[in-house]
């Protein structure tokens, strides 16, 4: 049950800390700047959760001869010729797996170390 907490309130504060990176990402945007698409290399790793215009990425399934069926994520706004988030969705899950189990590991370390300590 101990271990089941500690899990639980890593798992939360995993979640806060996404939370307060969406918070500094849309900040960036109510600044007063002019404001320009801008690629961000750091927020190019796992799903895509913010295009680089402010919009939600969309997914969207490719139809060419070399990818037929391939999805991939896009922005709705790409019809207005400037930079938008485009990554393959195969892509982006492998690399959001790859980061989730860094983060088990992580946890299970933790939570390893807890009970050396406690139990
Ligand atoms: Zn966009």
């Amino acid at each position: 049950m101990l271990v089941f907490d500690f899990c639980l309130s890593l798992s939360l504060q995993v979640k806060e800390n996404g939370k307060l990176y969406a918070d500094l990402a849309q900040s960036s945007f109510d600044n007063g700047e002019p404001f320009q698409n801008q690629p961000q290399p750091e927020g190019d790793d796992g799903i895509p959760t913010i295009c680089y215009c402010g919009s939600e990425p969309v997914v969207a399934t490719a139809y060419t001869e070399k990818d037929p069926g391939r999805r991939y994520f896009t922005c709705n706004n790409v019809v207005d010729g400037a930079t938008h988030i485009w990554k393959w969705w195969d892509d982006a899950v492998m690399e959001e797996m790859r980061d989730f189990q860094t983060e088990i590991r992580r946890i299970k370390e933790a939570v390893a170390e807890r009970e050396k300590r406690y139990c």
